[in-house]
């Protein structure tokens, strides 16, 4: 087939491969690169960790072992032990990887291996002896070697997780966790997912990775998530108040989390939700760690059900039987809301997130929307259905028309006023009983 000369999609030879992987590629038939081994290829030969959701038939498979690949042609290890090795959660998977995995290396002197439940044990555990440099496996028949002490991962270069969604969801969390902590603390990590938006991936990210990048390539409607995320819009800070205490007030939920962007907010927050009777503690990262780690404890045993936070404050935060999450700000940026919305769920639960959207925000979050390709559910509070109803015009990439987060103007003047009025005459009222029923719980 003769190139395209308007194509402007680079090949394979730019990517910084050798020509012994760059004949194998070509041997397979592979003219150009695809989206997802463009963009990944790069970030892994600059040996960063990786986060990628990308499905199956979008190349995700040469997207993560040409640079593995190369990466173990670049340097001789001369240290003992398996070089690579790619966790796969089935034994068809593995095999399919392996066949790549060969076809890939022809032309060079590296050698694969495959490790799946069924095969011989005893060969098995002869080729992991030879120092194999790639290994393919599943998680299974690994951790049944690792218990005979054959695998040596001390010298490990790259871990990679492919499928780590299906993975999670058969029940590999912890033998996949096992395994990575057997590993090389200094690996590069690679973990690929058809979603990014599966709460078991996040959390195992959050424990694998090391200041990684992220590549999202998946379609706009993935079917895998089993978060389910709403934009609930608002007009502004004082209409998301209500629109907060109305959610607290009628969803189901075990434990929910409510973001804001700021330390003030959460404070902010905090008294009137307390004078609706609403039980919330607040966790922040300029609070002492004694006062972190008791507000952390009544969150964990159920005593206080809502728990406003910021993001530094709820890094790492693993605690069970949170299926609620609100974002009362829009966070600034889709790997906050990735860590945000991770909060959420367990394996068998599904987890609800809502954004509350208002006009400012409208364009920070179709911008995470994009990120993720996803579109979110909208969804309106019949009882507290407020005046905006998102921007008149789209661009085709979802941001508003005519500039930074414009709205009318006309309506945005009365609004303003309006806002004012009723603040100046509310101040007082409103501060009485909020401070009153404070006391129902004191906080620390
Ligand atoms: P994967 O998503 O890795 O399972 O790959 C799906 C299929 O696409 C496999 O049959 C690959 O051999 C093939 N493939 C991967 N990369 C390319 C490419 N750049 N050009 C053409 N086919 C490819």
């Amino acid at each position: 087939m003769h190139p395209n000369p308007i194509d402007k999609t680079p090949s394979f030879s730019s990517l910084s491969l050798d020509e012994q992987l760059l004949s194998a590629v070509k041997k397979m038939g592979f003219e150009q690169p695809t989206p997802v081994q463009l963009q990944a290829i790069p970030l892994v030969l600059e040996h960063k960790d990786l986060l990628v959701s990308a499905e199956t038939g979008s190349g995700k498979t040469a997207a993560f072992l040409l640079p593995t690949l190369q990466h173990l042609l670049n340097l001789s290890s001369g240290k003992a032990g398996t070089r690579a090795l790619v966790l796969t959660p089935t034994r068809e998977l593995a095999q399919q990887i392996f066949k790549h995995c060969q076809q890939l290396t022809e032309f060079t002197d590296l050698q694969t291996g495959l490790i799946t439940g069924g095969d011989d044990f005893r060969l098995q555990q002869n080729m992991l002896r030879r120092n194999t440099d790639i290994v393919i496996a599943t998680p299974g028949r690994v951790l049944e070697l690792m218990e005979q002490e054959i695998p040596d991962f001390s010298n490990l270069e790259v871990l990679i997780l492919d499928e780590a969604d299906r993975m999670l969801d058969m029940g590999f969390s912890e033998d996949v966790l096992t395994i990575a902590n057997s590993c090389n603390a200094g690996r590069q990590t690679l973990l690929f997912s058809a979603t990014l938006t599966h709460f078991g991936v996040i959390k195992m990210a959050d424990k694998v990775l090391k200041n990684h990048k992220v590549v999202a390539l998946n379609t706009l409607y993935d079917g895998h998530r089993n978060i389910e995320q709403q934009i609930v819009l608002a007009d502004d800070n004082d209409h998301k108040l209500k629109l907060l205490t109305w959610l607290l007030q009628n969803e189901t939920y075990n434990k929910a989390l409510v973001f804001t962007n700021s330390r003030i907010q959460a404070d902010a927050l905090r008294g009137p939700l307390r004078g609706q009777k609403l039980r919330v503690g607040v966790l922040h990262g300029e609070m002492d760690q004694k006062d972190r780690n008791r507000m952390m404890e009544l969150f964990r045993d159920g005593e206080v059900k809502i728990m406003l936070a910021t993001d530094l404050a709820a890094r790492g935060l693993d605690i069970k039987g949170i299926n609620l999450v609100i974002n009362f700000d829009v966070p600034r940026n889709g790997i906050n809301y990735i860590h945000r919305i991770g909060r959420t769920g367990r394996v068998d639960e599904l987890g609800l997130t809502i954004a509350l959207v208002k006009h400012t925000e409208w364009n920070l979050m179709s911008g995470i929307e994009r990120f993720l390709k996803q579109k979110f559910k909208h969804r309106r509070i019949k009882e507290l259905e407020g005046k905006y109803k998102g921007p008149k015009k789209l661009k085709a990439s979802g941001k508003a028309t005519g500039g930074k987060n414009k709205i009318e103007p006309k309506k945005a003047a009365v609004e303003k006023v309006k806002i004012r009025d009723r603040d100046k005459k509310n101040v007082g009222k409103r501060r009485v009983p909020t401070v009153k029923q404070d006391v129902d719980f004191n906080p620390l």
